[in-house]
């Protein structure tokens, strides 16, 4: 069955009662050109396994289950559960895992399913993300440190512009920072509202994170590196001066000689620091707490 006609989400909606949640971020893709750019841009192969975040009715997944050798797709609404069964029913490499994605233990889940299956040499997160959560799944999946080489999902433009921010820009922030610091970021293609049953406000884009070997720069406490990053953009008009002060560590004194150690200008913001300047930063506040 071909899932990505506005027609068939129609029929579905008919056959199966299901009507589209909009606090679920339900946005349904019809637009195959769209689909394939996310299942392309991934690089899924038979090799890997893909972990899918909000199947919804199945479209993406169907073209996962094609290419990768196993798919587990996540997806929070459980009306969509037998819907998914029986769409995707052709494939024996299938499985949904009815659970709030910001819930999920992503390491035993791949622990397991490598277990299974030692033919799995990869790990790739793909997902038309549901945008209410955009930036809190993608914080996890760094967080959790999860064993993938790739995350290739859709989001709100506005976001994607966020996380691809250059220093000096209005967009550059802590978003930004902590992608760039855990992955290398590629574009893989944009998608107009004209591309979603129903039509969301706002156009979308599609990003790849390739997740780095070791991190964008090393930093003595990695904690107290985001906690600077923070504390640098809570207020992001205020010089790093005060802005530093925030973080409840130093005296006014001691946040300009860490500035001035750094080699920052304390009146400088932080939207004009590049991420290895950010680190120098944190190391420096960290031998100046050490001592
Ligand atoms: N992949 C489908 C597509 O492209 O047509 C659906 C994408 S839709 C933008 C987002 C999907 O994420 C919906 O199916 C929604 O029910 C699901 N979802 C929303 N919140 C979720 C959560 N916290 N955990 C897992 N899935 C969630």
């Amino acid at each position: 069955m071909n899932l990505n006609k506005r027609d068939v989400i129609r029929f579905i909606e008919e056959r199966y009662g299901f009507k589209t949640k909009k606090v679920l971020g339900q946005n349904f893709l019809v637009d195959k050109a769209v689909i394939d750019s996310i299942v392309d841009g991934s690089f899924v192969d038979d090799t890997c396994l893909a972990i899918e975040i909000g199947p919804g009715i199945g479209v993406i997944t169907h073209e996962l289950c094609m290419k990768a050798r196993k798919v587990v797709s996540i997806e929070l609404d459980k009306t969509l559960i037998p819907i998914l069964e029986d769409t995707l029913k052709e494939f024996d490499n299938f499985r949904v895992i009815n659970e709030d994605v910001l819930k999920v233990d992503f390491e035993a889940l791949i622990k397991e399913e490598m277990e299974k299956d030692p033919e799995i040499k990869h790990v790739k997160v793909i997902g038309n993300l549901p945008y209410y959560i955009t930036t809190p799944i993608i914080m996890k999946l760094f967080e959790d440190n999860i064993k993938c080489d790739s995350i290739t999902v859709m989001m709100q433009k506005e976001v994607a512009d966020r996380i691809r921010a250059k220093v000096n820009t209005k967009e550059y922030g802590t978003l930004a920072i902590a992608t760039q610091y855990y992955s290398d970021i590629s574009k893989v293609s944009d998608a107009s509202k004209e591309s979603f049953y129903p039509k969301p406000e706002v156009d979308s884009t599609v990003l790849r994170l390739d997740i780095r070997d070791a991190a964008l720069v090393n930093v003595k406490d990695k904690k107290l590196f985001f906690r600077v990053v923070k504390a640098g953009f809570a207020q992001r008009r205020k010089t790093l001066s005060n802005s530093m002060q925030t973080l409840g560590l130093l005296s006014k004194d001691q946040v300009k000689e860490a500035l001035l150690n750094a080699g920052i200008d304390p009146i400088r913001r932080a939207e004009t620091l590049t991420i290895p300047e950010f680190a120098h930063l944190t190391d420096v506040i960290c031998d100046m707490l050490r001592k």
